[in-house]
């Protein structure tokens, strides 16, 4: 039972306000609802507009007869003719009420002492003195059972000894009522106690009910002033935002790292403390290093460790991910030591993903969005053989699933040990090499003109754009000295989208890769050569680039897309959100609508 008064003292009519398009009481119901916990859910009313309001969105809404001074007059009056053994009392006005704390207080009907309970509420641990002492914060005490043995707006219990080790808490105004309890106090008359402390639920303990209390820590948002709706519609907008890119983020790096060439010869004794017995090492190769004998042979393998080449003619896939965990798990009794991968982004990002997935229930596929990873992945190395996408450094691993091309993106991705060797990027075709090295370009341009750049993002971004510049544009240094400053290009730009995003041209990109396994590099490059009107002198310099080095880029690939393939690829790109904000901001959808999209991948 929701209660909702229209006029409320402090904040009329706040419950019809507007809150992320809906008012707040039809958000409420939505949210009580989608806990799942009730039968039936009801919002009780004495006022025709909200009543109207929550019929119109479909829910339940029952108007009060009588003027009452409460709540929970309101929902007596409500139920007094409804079969019911166990009311909930949802303020209206707790457009976040959580499920958690809903649980709690239907929780304590099950235990041991449940026949004592004739009702139950919520606390919360409160620590702060000024809330302590603020009369508008109703404290509550409790007896060794945590039923409730006095409400108050004083401190309770007063702290004569500041060293005495007390815990105050915070009453929040949720009951779960037997139905007699709440029948009981709608015919009851207000005490002394009640009527000076203003605290409803002190007339059950004058008239010796008892009422039980749980403990919540979440803390929901109670709209008591027009601050407080503003606090909440910031909220909701995050909270509907995935969860990515709207908080200042705490993530990690990789924390140890070898550059230089010829690092790669340490790659034995880099391992050997990170090894368990009888615990194998298994290492993914991209298997264009299958013949290459004196490269293998700079492995060191042990007797019991694994070489599974991996071809990147594909991008990753969440089943290649699934079958390579379960072939690993079949072959060995032990969990291997550490999962190492040697290639380019494709076989980074198997490594990644499948030393997660070595230590996370169900499949990849499951994992694919922000922060879904439970488990620690198994130690993991990443050594890049050639340079570009930042996989070495990134939080995710980006893979084809059965329903989406999303990346695992979560604290446990990176890599705890990378080996930068920029000797092992020497066989790397021309193409290959331009592709994959403007991945990175893209990934600075992207970053630098995005909406969520800071000084983070920003100082690395720039450093790899110049790097880039050298490299592509300039190009007056030997060979050498440009694969290393390549690599360091892209650990920079890596680093660079790690705490911004990329923009427009991943986003096609990826939707061109859904439909067609466009690979990436070329894929972003395919994309980018179209996008003057958002980056307008970038597209300028990579079209010089291009010339300068004697590319092609493909042209006419979706010339005769089906209407459905077409529709599918503006699906992917639409669907990858934080992208769209970052290059366009807020206001992205009006920007980038469906057609302007088509329009745009018909060029392609
Ligand atoms: P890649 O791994 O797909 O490899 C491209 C080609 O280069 C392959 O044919 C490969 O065999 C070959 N190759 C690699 N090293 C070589 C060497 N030393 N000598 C000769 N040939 C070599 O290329 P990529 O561009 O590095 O990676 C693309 C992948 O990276 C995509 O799957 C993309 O989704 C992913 N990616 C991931 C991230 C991330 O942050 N996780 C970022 C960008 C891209
Ligand atoms: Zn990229």
């Amino acid at each position: 039972m929701i209660p909702a008064r229209y006029g409320a003292s402090r904040f009329p009519g706040k419950l019809m306000q507007d809150l992320g398009g809906k008012p707040v009481i039809v958000r409420t119901y939505e949210a009580a609802k989608a806990t799942n916990l009730f039968d039936e859910v009801y919002v009780v009313t004495d006022s025709a507009i909200i009543f109207s309001e929550i019929e119109l969105y479909g829910g339940n809404a029952i108007m009060s007869i009588k003027e009452h001074d409460c709540g929970s007059d309101r929902i007596a009056e409500a139920v007094e003719n409804m079969d019911v053994d166990i009311v909930v009392n949802v303020q209206g006005d707790e457009p976040f009420t959580s499920k958690e704390g809903l649980e709690q207080v239907l929780k304590v009907f099950k235990e041991a002492d449940a026949d004592k309970i004739d009702l139950a509420s919520l606390m919360t641990e409160i620590h702060d003195w000024k809330e302590i002492s603020d009369p508008n914060c109703v404290k509550v005490i409790v007896d060794k059972d945590s039923f409730a043995m006095y409400f108050s707006r004083s401190p309770i219990p007063y702290p004569r000894d500041k060293n005495a080790a007390v815990q105050y808490y915070k009453h929040k105004g949720i009951y779960a009522f037997r139905k007699q309890a709440l029948m009981d106090f709608y015919r009851l008359p207000m005490r002394t106690m009640e009527a000076a402390e203003k605290i409803e639920c002190i007339r059950y303990l004058e008239y010796g009910k008892n009422i039980k209390m749980a403990i919540s820590n979440t803390q929901g948002i109670e709209i008591d002033t027009p601050e407080d709706l503003m606090r909440a519609n910031k909220v909701l907008k995050e909270e509907q935002k995935d969860t990515v890119n709207n908080k200042y983020r705490n993530f990690p790096m990789v924390p140890k790292v070898v550059f230089g060439q010829g690092s790669f010869d340490q790659l034995s004794s880099i391992l050997a403390p990170q090894r368990k017995d009888k615990a194998p090492f298994i290492f993914l190769i991209d298997d264009v290093f299958k013949g290459d004998k004196t490269f293998m042979d700079r492995i060191n393998l042990r007797f019991n460790d694994k070489l599974i080449f991996i071809s990147a003619e594909e991008e990753p896939k969440t089943t290649q991910v699934d079958q390579i965990v379960k072939d690993i798990k079949a072959e060995f009794t032990y969990k291997p030591s550490g999962i190492i991968g040697i290639g380019g982004g494709t076989v980074l990002d198997m490594a990644k993903a499948v030393s997660i997935m070595l230590n996370n229930k169900g499949n990849a596929a499951d994992y694919q969005g922000w922060d879904l990873v439970k488990n620690k992945a198994v130690y993991h190395v990443g050594i890049p053989t050639i340079s570009g996408t930042g996989a070495e450094v990134s939080r995710t691993t980006v893979l084809s699933g059965p329903v989406k091309k999303l990346g695992i993106n979560s604290d446990f991705t990176p890599f705890d040990q990378v080996i930068l060797d920029p000797e092992l990027t020497t066989g790397v075709p021309k193409n290959q090499w331009f592709y994959t090295g403007m991945d990175c370009f893209i990934h600075c341009v992207e970053s630098l003109n995005g909406t969520f750049l800071n000084a983070f993002s920003q100082s690395y971004g720039e450093k790899a754009y110049d790097l880039c510049h050298e490299i592509f544009v300039e190009g007056n240094m030997d060979e050498a000295e440009a694969r290393g400053k390549l690599m360091m290009a892209s650990w920079h730009g890596g680093m660079s989208i790690a705490y911004s995003q990329v923009g427009v041209a991943h986003a096609m990109s990826y939707g061109l890769s859904y439909v067609l396994g466009t690979k990436h590099g070329i894929g972003n490059c395919i994309v980018f050569d179209h996008l003057e009107e958002f980056y307008p002198n970038d597209v300028v310099l990579f079209k010089q680039m291009v010339k300068k080095h004697d590319i092609t880029i493909p042209k006419g690939l979706c010339a005769n897309l089906s209407e459905e393939q077409i529709n599918t690829m503006i699906d992917i790109a639409l669907s990858l959100v934080p992208l769209w904000e970052n290059a366009l901001g807020d206001d992205w959808e009006r920007i980038m609508t469906r057609e302007r999209l088509k329009e745009l991948y018909l060029k392609m």
